[in-house]
């Protein structure tokens, strides 16, 4: 019986853990993968660990369609430091047979030469590596690197609201509902508004309206409050938007694409209790832009444009200007949206044409390193 054993923090478990699992069971024939969270690294100087209750549960949702991988509580039973030999140990005893292959990230790999009982590992099991961004993979160990796109992801970055697009869905439910990593009540109602795919782009624009908050000296918790709250109207039914806009901006025309941004700034006030006035300018102005809009809207404007999860030619180019300076990545984020547009034979608001008049006069600021 080949096994793949597979220990981590999984804090929480993503999708680059997955394809790591998948990679080598199909690459050496395994039997099956088991994972294996830890009770508390040795080598990790991390507190506040998520509970193993919690752990364990999300590693079961993302294995759910994995017939062959399983989870084991066995460290998690020993509730002491989670040290491998005494793991391969127990396991040894229950399983004397069988051929362990003990799966790695690229940045494990550095500190093997410090884990206790090294010897005795090497002796029962085979290492097995797998290449991790801005990580060496060189070492003196007998370890079997497998090939695998890279995977841009960490526990870390989802922790910090990052690549969410790494998340099996039932991990990113179990998360909402349990109010993990920062998730607030007002992400879970987010999301039951919108559908997965919105949600997954909702947080990738969060992840760059803080960013871009950072870089530019803005306030962090109003950017992340309105990107969250971008598109809260976006699945709002049509009749729906009509009745609003009619009620509430008698004045403007009925433009689809652009009332779910009127209609959010209104509808976060009356379910959300949103007041910040800031917050509700960058919902409704988040599509068209405005010549008065105001930082935490400019700043909405381009992640929405820029966020992670979008791949247009010259998006690349984009980003850059935008961190080095923000009224210049909004003047390209917006001379980009209107020239689709106007290829595309739709009207340009005329919030847009003035707000872009309005930029095209102002000075270009120095470039900026973030
Ligand atoms: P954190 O960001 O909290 O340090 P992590 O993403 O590294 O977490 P762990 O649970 O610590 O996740 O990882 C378990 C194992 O998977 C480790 O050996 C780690 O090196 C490896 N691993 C995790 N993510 C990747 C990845 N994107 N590419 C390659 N290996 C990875």
């Amino acid at each position: 019986m080949k096994i793949g054993l597979f220990g981590g923090t999984f804090d929480p478990i993503h999708n680059g853990h997955l394809a790591m699992a998948q990679v080598a069971q199909t690459a050496l024939q395994l039997d099956s993968v088991w994972f294996i969270p830890v009770y508390t690294p040795p080598h990790k100087e991390r507190t506040g660990l998520t509970s193993g209750a919690h752990r364990l549960k999300m590693i079961e949702h993302a294995i759910a369609h994995e017939p062959t991988f399983s989870v084991s509580k066995i460290e998690l039973e020993r509730e002491r430091t989670s040290y491998t030999y005494e793991t391969i140990q127990q396991l040894r005893q229950q399983y004397p047979e069988a051929e362990f292959y003990f799966l790695l990230g690229a940045d494990n790999i550095a500190g093997l030469g410090s884990w206790k009982e090294l010897a005795y590992l090497l002796n029962e099991v085979t290492f097995v590596a797998f290449a991790r961004p801005d990580h060496d993979t060189t070492t003196t160990y007998p370890v079997i690197w497998l090939d695998m796109p890279l995977q841009a992801v960490s526990s870390t970055a989802i922790r910090n609201f990052q690549a969410y697009n790494y998340l099996n869905p039932q991990v990113l439910h179990y998360m909402l509902r349990h109010h993990l990593y920062g998730l607030t009540a007002i992400h879970e109602l987010v999301f039951h508004e919108m559908s997965y795919q919105r949600f997954v782009h909702t947080m990738g624009v969060v992840e760059t309206a803080v960013a871009l908050a950072r870089c530019h000296g803005l306030n962090e918790r109003q950017c992340h409050v309105a990107a969250l709250l971008h598109d809260y109207a976006k699945a709002t039914p049509k009749a729906e938007l009509h009745d609003y806009m009619s009620h509430y901006f008698p004045e403007e025309p009925f433009i689809a694409p652009i009332a779910h941004a009127y209609v959010g700034s209104i509808t976060i006030q009356e379910d959300l209790c949103i007041t910040d006035p800031e917050v509700i300018d960058a919902v409704r102005y988040h599509t068209t832009g405005h010549p008065d809009m105001g930082v935490v809207a400019k700043c909405i404007f381009i992640a929405d444009y820029i966020e992670p999860n979008r791949q247009f030619p010259g998006v690349e180019q984009a980003r850059q200007i935008a961190y080095a300076d923000l009224e210049a990545g909004l003047r390209h984020a917006l001379a980009q949206t209107n020239a689709y547009l106007q290829a595309k034979g739709k009207m340009i608001h005329p919030d847009s044409h003035a707000l872009f008049e309005k930029l095209q006069q102002l000075p270009v600021e120095g470039e900026k390193e973030c």
